[in-house]
């Protein structure tokens, strides 16, 4: 995502090779042409253009689908020109339907409280501000100052949740991370619990290695601290990657709303819920957990329509395909799907195991995905081995891990629907070719002393630094990209 980016000398315009074709000139890259072009070359140019874009399904980075029967491909190309807000029961249904699948709270004809989203972001900020307004209204109803409102969360915590207490003015307080324990910490997170907390997130499958948290624990917790001192924080579960694989994978494992605290949870739709990008849910176990005031209510398209989404318009493509494919795979589906998942995570972490060299920092139980460290990466680390596997076409990220565990680096592949067994097992061959190459190249820390080591070093050894120029500089960029990492602290791009 750019917000803007201004135009070097070299890159204003527009080239390319078919287009020329149909039009001789370049096009301005950053500002609006003069005239108009051939529809035949604005396609092969955004088309070229594109290619450039890489391959999705090669990309082992990101949560989100990339792939979806040809059957909703259809579907979605019909519905293009479909507005949401003129959509009448599809929305409902999926969140009926998911709303159930979380276990919600509801009557045999009782409708679900929820909405689809542009994807899990939106639908926190939504329950962020659900939260800050219940915890307002009850505050300004005790006489209560309500100027500083907290929210509890590991400091795992994707950066949505930055963006919402940053937005909406909240302060976050963040559960620190230690050594092997890279998520929430329940015990801690309700000490820092106060009479400002709005609420408490845990997070279902967290980004950086797909554990779950231990909600119910939370949840235990939590009621003896609102029990002695009179409050009632809640609980908001992120479940935006692992929404949809406890209830198949792990249907006994009580993290949803059959823990009483848990009053809202957002879940992708386009992550494990396997649509392609842009739509997210949000479902509250009661409409009282939805202050009405947050409901706006409007008329002007017909029936009375309420909505509570930061949109109005938007596509509803994405709505369409989620219902297709509730409907199509079902329960019996959509476990296949995860139990594949979890089976292909378990063929490449144990490749990985094998090669003796990794450290798993994922667990069996969460997300199919699987997070390594290099046992030894005194010589070379997980940054140098994400830049070599690019060369084989495979996107495979190295981050680090959050305060208190900042001194850990990762690589993470999400297993995805699409990530098959030959793929896994050919992933691993290329591993171990990296590594392979990693051990016949000098490592980084007598690169880093290289030019002392020069002056003391026989001929032999000088030969070696001369070659390594290509390395260094490949180098460079790991180190001033490591330090960006760690600068940012969040990791963006890991999504
Ligand atoms: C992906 C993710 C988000 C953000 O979800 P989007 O659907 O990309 O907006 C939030 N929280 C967690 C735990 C995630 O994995």
């Amino acid at each position: 995502m750019v917000l803007s980016k201004t135009a070097s000398q070299s890159d204003v315009s527009v080239h390319s090779t078919f287009a020329s074709r149909y039009v001789r000139t370049s096009l301005p890259r950053f500002r609006m042409g003069e005239n108009s072009i051939p529809k035949e070359a604005a396609y092969q140019i955004i088309n070229d253009e594109l290619m450039l874009d890489g391959n999705p399904r090669l990309n082992l980075a990101s949560f989100v689908t990339t792939w979806m029967e040809p059957e909703c491909d259809k579907l979605i190309m019909s519905s293009i020109n479909k507005n949401y807000v003129d959509m009448d029961e599809y929305p409902n249904r999926c969140v009926n339907m998911i709303a159930h699948l979380f276990n919600a709270p509801l009557g045999e004809s009782e409708a679900a409280v929820g909405v689809g989203t542009v994807g899990s972001s939106e639908a926190i900020m939504l329950a962020g501000l659900a939260f800050k307004r219940r915890w307002q209204n009850k505050r300004r109803a005790e006489g209560k100052p309500v100027d500083k409102p907290n929210i509890v969360t590991g400091a795992n915590v994707q950066v949505c949740w930055e963006k919402f207490a940053r937005y909406f003015e909240v302060e976050l307080k963040e559960v620190k991370l230690r050594d092997d324990y890279y998520v929430m910490d329940p015990e801690k997170a309700v000490e820092m619990v106060d009479e400002n907390t709005i609420c408490v997130a845990a997070i279902l499958g967290s980004t950086l290695n797909g554990e779950f948290e231990d909600v119910k624990r939370l949840n235990d917790l939590l009621v003896e601290k609102n029990q002695e001192t009179g409050w009632d924080t809640p609980i908001h579960v992120d479940a935006a990657s692992g929404g949809f694989i406890a209830p198949f994978l792990y249907p006994e494992l009580e993290w949803d709303f059959r823990l009483p605290l848990v009053k809202s949870i957002n879940v992708s739709g386009h992550k494990y819920g396997l649509v392609y990008a842009g739509i997210g849910w949000v479902i509250w176990r009661n409409k009282e957990d939805l202050p009405e005031e947050l409901i706006f209510h409007i008329n002007y398209l017909g029936a009375d329509q309420p909505t509570f989404t930061l949109n109005f318009s938007k596509g509803s493509s994405q709505v369409i395909a989620q219902y297709y494919q509730l409907i199509r795979l079902g329960f019996e589906g959509y476990r296949n799907i995860m139990e594949n998942c979890r089976e292909n995570m378990i063929v490449l972490r144990e490749g990985l195991e094998k090669t003796g060299r990794f450290k798993i920092v994922s667990k069996d139980e969460g997300v199919p995905l699987v997070a390594f460290s290099l046992k030894d990466n005194h010589c070379h680390d997980e940054f140098e081995i994400s830049d070599l596997l690019r060369r084989y076409g495979w996107i495979v990220p190295a981050y680090t891990m959050p305060a208190d565990a900042q001194h850990v680096t990762v690589l993470r592949v999400v297993i995805r629907e699409d990530f098959s067994h030959t793929l896994a097992e050919r992933l691993v061959n290329d591993i171990q070719k990296v590594l392979h190459e990693l051990d016949h190249l000098p490592s980084k820390l007598s690169s880093n002393s290289s030019i002392e080591s020069q002056s003391v070093e026989n001929n032999e050894k000088s030969t070696v630094t001369t070659k390594k120029s290509a390395l260094e500089t490949q180098r460079e960029i790991t180190t001033i990209w490591r330090k960006f990492v760690m600068e940012k602290k969040k990791i963006t791009g890991v999504c």
